[in-house]
């Protein structure tokens, strides 16, 4: 394998199945001294670890739920339009194929210093990632059109390059689908004429057919499923039901009504040992799905991508935030006319996403108690209006009122109009590539020289920079703020390295010392 950055230290050994990372994990421990006083005792903890990246890439496929929806065929013409290398002409000039939008393909990351000026590398440059280029792509959707047709529906790609597109994804076609009418809106019913019949032991025993169909056909080392069909409502948690793996099971052997869609396919996912991905907010990762990939040790991640309004959010409120503004007031308003938008328009699926937006700021308004009281939050109020004629070009309106200086206040707003897919895709890119990569990292406590080696917990945090209801192992925090989720990465990718983190100190341009460090 051909690296593109060699590290020069004794702490790193590369062979041909791994690469070796000797890493000193440094945290801090609070302990509270008196409760009267708030006294804090501080202390440092080191743990030494050895980090194996396991070098080989698989050849990788990607099944997407909801494959024929806007995002499904948005992330399918991306994919081509990289793997053909196409360009296209606009009103606009000449157009070509890129991954705007996505940390692993467009982002750069800070290697070091050459001097007096930073070294800044490609991300996918830290360690062995796929390309997409060599990614297969597969799906079902309740809507049996062609993918160019599809296509043509969502409104999305340029005409040009959609007339370049259109042969090959006209040869795609999505798989036939789960489908629970009580679960998504009402007004989906017209789409659905492409759904797997009979009981729900015979319709997941289907979908894990066409799982293990796509991974002989396509010849495939790994499949990754990411649910991007439509927002369902959230189901109910219902002892003997869906709390446990085997309760969720036997539901699905006797039919029980408040088994998702979704969770269909999370079950799927787990027993054919499949890493799924929830790009949609409903709690498709029930308890009993949670335990279920926990049991046959597959990755799970969620929920809901954070693409636009809700990324913005996690920057803005969490810059305000810490620098000791006081917002009181979030007022978050969205119209929007693609098939997404309309099935909002239904107050059960609306009250999902309401309900993923909401937390965002949660922890943000938690670490500062100079500024809030313990129970107190700014009040926060998320609206969505399906207006047609806009189609995927949603318009986001925010209005942040924060408390300043002596009583003042600062108002600031903020209009945004993107084309929803357009941002979608490359997240679903990143979710895919990095859950991938992050199944092939492993660590040990290096002071028992028989440990052994486990990988990241099953519940894969580490994406949460790319979900707006970040799914985190229980009892672990919920991180929202975008810089710090992107810190997370970025410093894990080092660690893997044996480099050191991030830290934005510089001391070495800052204070004189009397010898260059
Ligand atoms: P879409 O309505 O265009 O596509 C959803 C597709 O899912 C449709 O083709 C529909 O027929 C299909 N579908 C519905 N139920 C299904 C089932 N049970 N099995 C298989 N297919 C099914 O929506 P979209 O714009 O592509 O968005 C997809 C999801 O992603 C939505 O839940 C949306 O809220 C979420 N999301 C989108 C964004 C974004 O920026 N686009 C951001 C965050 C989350």
């Amino acid at each position: 394998m051909a690296f593109k950055i060699h590290v020069n230290s004794p702490n790193v050994k590369y062979n041909d199945e791994f690469l070796e990372a000797n890493y000193e994990y440094h945290t801090t421990k609070v302990t509270k001294m008196d409760d009267k006083q708030l006294k804090y005792m501080a202390t440092p903890i080191s743990t030494k670890l050895i980090i194996r990246t396991e070098l080989t890439i698989p050849k990788l496929g990607v099944m997407l739920v909801g494959w024929g929806g806007n995002n499904g065929t948005t992330f399918t013409a991306a994919l081509l339009a990289n793997k053909m290398n196409l360009s296209w002409n606009t009103k606009d000039g000449s157009k070509k194929a890129n991954w705007y939008g996505s940390i692993t393909q467009s982002s750069t990351v800070r290697l070091g210093s050459g001097g007096s000026e930073d070294v800044h590398v490609p991300m996918s440059w830290m360690l062995p990632m796929v390309d997409p280029k060599n990614i297969e792509i597969d799906g079902w959707d309740i809507s049996n059109m062609n993918l160019a047709d599809a296509m043509e529906r969502a409104k999305v790609i340029d005409y040009n390059l959609q007339s370049q597109l259109k042969p090959e994804m006209a040869r795609m076609k999505p798989r036939r689908s789960i489908y629970y009418p009580d679960f998504i809106a009402a007004n989906q019913e017209e789409r659905a004429n492409n759904i797997i019949s009979g009981s729900k032991t015979e319709q997941l025993s289907w979908i894990r057919r066409d799982i293990s169909e796509f991974k002989t056909a396509k010849n495939l080392d790994k499949i990754i499923i990411v649910w991007t069909a439509n927002t369902e409502r959230f189901t109910d948690i219902i002892q003997g039901v869906n709390d446990t793996a085997d309760n969720l099971l036997k539901s699905i052997k006797e039919n029980h009504p408040e088994v998702s869609p979704s969770t269909m396919f999370a079950v799927a996912a787990a027993l054919e040992g499949c890493t799924y991905i929830n790009g949609s907010p409903q709690n498709a990762f029930v308890p009993g799905a949670i335990e279920l990939a926990e049991r046959y040790e597959t990755f799970i991640a969620g929920d809901d991508f954070k693409s636009g309004q809700t990324k913005l959010k996690s920057v803005l409120v969490d810059f305000l935030v810490s620098a000791g503004i006081k917002p009181v007031s979030i007022v978050s308003y969205n119209h929007l006319g693609n098939n997404d938008g309309f099935n909002l328009s239904a107050p059960q699926q609306f009250r999902s996403k309401e309900i993923s937006k909401s937390n965002v700021v949660d922890d943000i308004v938690k670490s500062n108690s100079i500024l809030y009281e313990p129970e107190e939050k700014p009040d926060h109020c998320v609206v969505i209006k399906y207006v047609p004629y806009v189609g995927d070009s949603k318009r986001a309106l925010d209005e942040y009122t924060s408390e300043i200086l002596l009583g003042g206040h600062n108002t600031i707003v903020v209009h945004n109009t993107c084309e929803d897919s357009l941002l979608a895709t490359p997240i679903i890119l990143d979710l895919v590539i990095l859950a991938e990569l992050f199944s092939r990292i492993t660590f040990k406590q290096n002071e028992s020289e028989n440990g052994i080696f486990t990988g990241f917990h099953n519940v894969l945090s580490i994406l949460s920079y790319l979900c707006k209801a970040p799914l985190v192992p229980q009892g672990a925090p919920v991180v929202n703020a975008l810089f710090k989720q992107r810190a997370a990465i970025e410093n894990v990718l080092r660690a893997c390295l044996s480099l050191p983190p991030e830290n934005s100190m510089l001391l070495e341009h800052k204070v004189y010392f009397p010898k260059n460090i």
